[in-house]
């Protein structure tokens, strides 16, 4: 089966995908910035036009977030975008996007630049506008074959993946539990190298309180919330080395006020990364019972937020037959599509979270993200849009085996 036809009409859409990632990168859509999401989604819906899918844009709910003074609020996100096209095909793919950065309304880094003839630097230009111009050409070059129903597909695109996806983790859920595949388009390394297995990770907040009196007349009243905080903190970071891959790292402390204050608040923010679901039950269990032992001094309370957001990414056996699926299209193309494990995390461990096997670094070759020096491969653009092409259409002509659905779920 010959898919090159196919494919080099993706080549011909090179410039096209340049300059429209170009574009969405010079909309600023900090996850906060919510008239900026809207832009970017506007923008996509253009760009998506031709698909022909369903299109609906969904309310999020609000996210708590504790402040550094211990109180809660709530903040809005960004509305979520999401395509369906062939509802009714009995295999189905999920394809994923964000359409926020990390970089703020009011952050220096707002332009592109062309640093050589094959290097843009931009703000989300690798993470992931050029990702997410991937993922419709691909799809474009699928629906132009003669393979395009065959196939049911969905896009999410969510405002909020650079902040945890708290609000939009339901629906990734819930798309992931109906789709046979999923595809995330977080960008490769430069050199073209995938992320394989994540870690889970773990974002919390522990706030203290104890009793303020007088340093000097009654210090002896005063319960030290900062004291309290700091054998927890100890506690905790002792954990590291007792268990393999699973790190903590206590990553923000304050509180406290005046010197002759016995300081009765003080608050605390880490994260814990596990490698396997018996790593997380582990740290939590590790963690109560810190909680547990310091609560019982006389006077303090202990109260956390938080909780895995991210569940580790297992490379099990769906998702060791997904990626040999994905080398055979890149053996095809002279790619390579060698993986490694990564600490970080992505929607793809929600995905997997789900029971979903999915590639969640299909996007541009390129790197520096999270950084002004973030930059895109140009040449990426059309290389990794043939690559998921040429997965979709494996699929859809029922060429390739689909993976099982994971153990892990
Ligand atoms: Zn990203």
């Amino acid at each position: 089966m010959t898919y090159a036809p196919l494919l080099e009409w993706i080549d011909t859409q090179q410039d096209n995908m340049l300059s429209e990632v170009l574009a969405l990168s010079e909309i600023n859509s900090g996850s906060a910035n919510i008239p900026g999401i809207e832009k970017v989604i506007d923008r996509l819906s253009d760009f998506a036009s031709s698909l022909g899918a369903e299109e609906e844009r969904l309310e999020l709910p609000p996210r708590t977030d504790v402040l550094d003074n211990g109180e809660v609020v709530e903040s809005e996100s960004g509305p979520l975008l999401r395509l369906t096209k062939w509802p009714n095909a009995n295999r189905r793919i999920l394809l994923v996007g964000h359409s926020d950065t990390v970089y703020p309304k009011d952050h220096s880094f707002q332009h592109c630049t062309k640093l050589d003839e094959n290097t843009i630097n931009g703000p989300g230009v690798a993470d992931m506008k050029g990702g997410i111009v991937v993922m419709l050409t691909a799809l474009q070059a699928l629906e132009r074959s003669p393979y395009a129903g065959n196939i049911g597909w969905q896009v999410i695109i969510n405002p909020d993946e650079e902040i945890g996806s708290f609000a939009s983790a339901q629906h990734l859920d819930q798309a992931a539990r109906a789709a046979d595949v999923g595809m995330i388009f977080e960008p490769a390394l430069a050199d073209g190298t995938l992320a394989g297995a994540r870690k889970g990770s773990g974002n919390f907040t522990l706030v203290a309180h104890g009793r303020a009196a007088h340093a000097g007349r009654e210090h002896h009243l005063g319960r030290n919330a900062i004291a309290a905080l700091a054998r927890v903190i100890s506690l905790l970071d002792g954990l590291n080395g007792q268990m393999d891959g699973v790190t903590i790292n206590v990553a923000k402390l304050t509180g406290g006020g005046p010197n002759n204050v016995v300081p009765d608040f003080a608050l605390c923010r880490f994260n814990i990364r596990v490698p396997s679901p018996e790593g997380q039950s582990w740290a939590e269990k590790q963690l109560q019972q810190i909680i547990d032992d310091v609560s019982q001094a006389d006077g303090i309370s202990l109260e956390l937020h938080g909780s895995f957001g991210r569940q580790p990414k297992v490379m099990d056996k769906a998702h060791q037959q997904l990626f040999s699926l994905l080398k055979s299209c890149g053996d095809d193309l002279g790619l390579s599509t060698e993986a490694k494990a990564t600490g970080g995390c992505c929607d793809g461990n929600n995905l997997a979270a789900a029971g979903l096997a999915n590639i969640d670094t299909l996007g541009v070759r390129g790197g520096a993200i999270h950084s002004t020096d973030e930059f895109l491969l140009i040449d990426s653009l059309s290389e990794r849009a043939k690559l998921s092409a040429l997965l979709l259409f494996k699929l859809a002509a029922g060429e390739a085996s689909w993976p099982d659905r994971t153990t892990t779920a």
